[in-house]
């Protein structure tokens, strides 16, 4: 007689662990905790915000053989909290370990090229681009899409890093050349209304969730503050779910992944990146959201069913940057005094610097404008 087949799940206290030390990493390490697993880090310093709140930390080159082999020993299951690690170090772990999201999604989403050469092959709507690697590339570039274009490079850009904008046909080479002539994708310049984000938990079973839509506003490229839900319309907002269920499926992942996308003046949506994790336009579902984007990553590393992905309440979330920290320490004192309801998350990093990630401040309310504006408020009282 046939039983049915059990499925197999990673149940509490087994040990989980993270590549990457950094806040997302942190956020994971405390959602774990929480569920009563133990939580580990792989990390390249020893004073990372995630390796300060784990119950274990391998601190090393993410690719030392020695390190992956003590991560691998201490680790019954593997996530990561960043796209670049390499391949074939997710390969190797995932020959003892449960690893999750799978080395495929996390390389193709690594790598610009190979992105839009997956969301070409899958139909995902996206922008015009083309690929870059020699001078040649760069003038059919130009006449292909036009300008202005954008010049990105294919691996290990973000925040607007690794960017040049070029709006005359005589500036391509040049910026081509200033970006070091790396391989690169041009993009075609989007005239868009609004940017937004979703973020999926898929599971092994390939049973999906989306988190509502997050509609993100940047400042000198690094996200300054979400709203959720995105005030899009519930048209715009479905098809941005679907699409990203779409790309998570295509992709096989399993775990968390970020889809950000453009709306465009037609309100048309155009996937702009994907991120095979967690994303700062999902910290406010921490208190937001029946389940957090990092609890759904303990679960779909896990094996455990989905949670529910419910917004309690409309919200917002600022980021703090190393910028309020220019003329010494802000006043947590003056910001919380004003506004009971304002929920403040810091990193544990040492060193503030311009344009750093070091916390942000996630606010409730009975729709996302007040919210949103209760954030800002809490947050121009640091400076006070
Ligand atoms: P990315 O790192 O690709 O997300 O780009 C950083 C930011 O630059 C985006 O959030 C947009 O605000 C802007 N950007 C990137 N690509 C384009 C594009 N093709 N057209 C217009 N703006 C863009």
């Amino acid at each position: 007689m046939l039983t049915p087949a059990v499925e197999a799940y990673l149940a509490p206290p087994a040990s989980v662990g993270v590549i990457g030390g950094g806040q997302l990493g942190r956020m994971f390490v405390q959602a774990a905790q929480r569920m009563g697993y133990r939580a580990g880090v792989l990390a390249n310093r020893d004073d990372e915000p995630a390796v300060q709140v784990a119950d274990w930390a391998v601190v090393a080159p993410f690719d030392q053989i020695t390190a992956l082999r003590e991560f691998a020993q201490k680790a019954d299951a593997v996530t990561v909290e960043f796209e670049n690690v390499s391949a074939p170090a997710m390969r190797w772990l995932a020959r003892t370990k449960i690893v999750r999201p799978g080395w495929r999604t996390v390389w193709t989403s690594q790598n610009r090229l190979r992105e839009k050469t997956f969301l070409t092959r899958h139909g995902i709507p996206h922008a015009p681009w083309h690929a870059i690697h020699n001078s040649a590339d760069v003038q059919s570039a130009v006449r292909k899409l036009g300008t202005p274009l954008i010049l990105k490079t294919a691996s290990s850009g973000y925040d607007g890093k690794g960017q040049v904008l070029v709006t005359e046909a005589g500036q391509a080479q040049p910026a081509w050349e200033s970006l070091g002539q790396v391989s690169a994708v041009a993009e075609g310049w989007v005239e868009f209304q609004s940017e937004i984000s979703v973020i999926v938990a898929r599971g092994a079973d390939g049973a999906a969730t989306t988190f509502p839509v997050g509609l993100n506003r940047h400042r000198h490229h690094i996200l300054d503050s979400t709203v959720m839900p995105a005030p899009v319309g519930p048209a715009v907002s479905q098809d941005a779910r679907t699409i990203a269920l779409s790309v998570a499926q295509a992709l096989g992942t399993v775990g968390v992944l970020t889809v950000e996308f453009f709306v465009t003046a037609n309100g048309g949506l155009l996937v702009n990146e994907l991120a095979p994790r967690p994303h700062n336009s999902g910290h406010l579902t921490i208190e937001a959201c029946v389940s957090s984007q990092f609890e759904q990553q303990v679960r779909t590393l896990c094996g455990l069913p989905l949670g529910s992905t419910e917004l309690l309440a409309p919200a917002a979330m600022v980021n703090l940057l190393g910028d309020w920290w220019e003329g010494g320490e802000p006043n947590w004192k003056r910001a919380l005094e004003g506004d009971p309801g304002v929920k403040l998350h810091l990193y544990g990093k040492g060193a503030a610097s311009i344009g750093r990630k070091m916390g942000h401040l996630t606010v409730l309310d009975t729709d996302m404008e007040s919210a949103l504006n209760r954030a800002r408020a809490a947050r121009a009282a640091l400076g006070r």
